[in-house]
This record gives structure tokens, C-alpha cells and sequence, in this order.
């Protein structure tokens, strides 16, 4: 994996504008790993796709995290500031092709969930996690007599969801105090939302600095894009912007 340079960054962002969440997650790890195909990187379980895109997050833009939250309880306005390690989990076993549970004299097989899966329950209609669940479950059997996927029991399922949490963390939740109420909370951390909201400002500035630049001096984008960073700040201070 690379860092992804000016350019490399501005092409992942036009491209996945208009795109949902799994193809901007595989767009910028398709940018960042090219010794990769696209099928593999989308063949890679959630929590695996994730912590790579942390990774390539902390190669891109650093490794310090600010969000802007309202307190739920009282509406006061926080800050929260956060490190790549603070909600960093490492994964039971790498990548297991497939899992094993057994209860209730039923055996069943499963693999973990990867954008593929994603992919095709976002294009469905109904219920998603169903369909995510049932992508995912590769062989029932009860007393040594195959079954059918559709019809493992409640609690089964329950046990299939907690092994593929347990084999496949993602974030760690983040643990909040509100400043001004003393509330206590949970909050989920989504990399993929935080990272392209980032990238959607980084590109505003970006352009509007190709903009000037270009304006002024007549050079090339590419050229621009390609320039060190704080060589294009020190061209912009000349120019006053
Ligand atoms: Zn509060």
C-alpha cells in the first residue's frame, strides 16, 4: 500500500461522487494497493477492508482524527479528538475462508462478509441483512442431514452473527462524556463516511487552489497536483491567497 498522491486522490473522488459507500471504500484501496485486482480487494471481508483504508487514511492525511458531534442529551456542541490506534482492533485470525458453528444438533458453515455482499444488498430490494446473511452461509446440516440456508433457526443465526463479529472486529466504539452534561455514550466510528467527507473537503481546497494557481501562472493542473505541498502554499502567499 501507498500513499496516494494529489492526483491519485482527486481522480478516486471524481470517480466515486456519485457512488455509494462500497465502491468509494474499493475506489481508494484500488488507487492505494495496484499490485491487487479490484476482485480481491472486494473479496476482502469488511473488518479487513477497513483497517486497510485506516491505514491508507493515516498514510493520506495523518493519523489524528476530529469529529464534530452534538451531545444527545443536552445539545451542547463537542469536539472529539481521536488517534488510528484509539479505535484500532486486531483481528481474531486472518481472513478465515470459511467458519464453523455448531448448536441445537445443527452444523453450519459460513464465510465472513465482503463488499461483494455489500455490493449486491445495496441494489436489493427487502430485507438486506437477510440477504447479506444468506450470501454468507455456505452449508447447513441438522443431525448430518443437509438443510436449507433459508431456514436456520433464530438463535442459530444470532450465534452465526456473533462468530462473524468476534472473527472479524471492525472500529472500536468510541466511549463520549459530554462536557457540559456529563452524558456517557457510544459512538460507532464509520471509516469509509469519515474518510471520503474528508477527501470532499480536501478536494474543494485543492481545486480552488488549482484555480488560482493556474490563473496566475498559466501552469498545467498535473503540474499543480504534483507540486510539494508547502511549495504550492509558498506560491499562494506570494500571490496573496
Ligand atoms: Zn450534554
Amino acid at each position: 500500500m501507498r500513499a496516494l498522491s494529489a492526483s491519485k486522490l482527486l481522480n478516486a473522488w471524481e470517480r466515486g461522487s456519485r457512488q455509494p459507500p462500497v465502491e468509494r471504500a474499493l475506489l481508494l484501496l484500488g488507487a492505494a494497493c495496484p499490485e491487487q485486482t479490484p476482485e480481491e480487494l472486494a473479496q476482502l471481508s469488511i473488518g479487513r477492508r477497513d483497517s486497510l483504508l485506516l491505514d491508507l487514511r493515516e498514510r493520506t492525511f495523518g493519523s489524528q482524527f476530529v469529529s464534530r458531534l452534538v451531545c444527545q442529551k443536552c445539545g451542547e456542541q463537542l469536539e472529539l479528538a481521536f488517534k488510528v490506534s484509539d479505535i484500532e482492533v486486531a483481528a481474531e485470525t486472518n481472513d478465515p475462508e470459511t467458519l464453523t458453528l455448531n448448536g441445537d444438533g445443527y452444523d453450519v458453515m459460513f464465510r465472513l462478509p465482503n463488499s461483494e455482499d455489500v455490493r449486491a444488498a445495496t441494489v436489493a430490494s427487502g430485507d438486506r441483512e437477510q440477504l447479506l446473511l444468506q450470501r454468507c452461509l455456505l452449508r447447513v446440516s441438522k443431525d448430518g442431514v443437509e438443510q436449507s440456508t433459508a431456514e436456520l433457526p433464530a438463535a442459530l443465526v444470532e450465534m452465526v452473527v456473533d462468530r462473524m463479529a468476534r472473527a472479524d472486529p471492525q472500529s472500536v466504539p468510541l466511549s463520549l462524556v459530554c462536557a457540559a452534561c456529563s452524558h456517557k455514550w457510544f459512538m460507532g466510528f464509520d471509516i469509509v463516511s469519515y474518510f471520503w467527507s474528508e477527501l470532499n473537503a480536501w478536494t474543494s481546497r485543492m481545486l480552488r487552489e488549482v484555480h488560482v494557481l493556474a490563473s496566475t501562472y498559466g501552469w498545467r493542473e498535473n503540474d499543480i497536483l504534483a507540486m510539494n505541498p508547502w511549495r504550492r502554499q509558498s506560491y499562494l502567499e506570494m500571490i496573496g491567497k
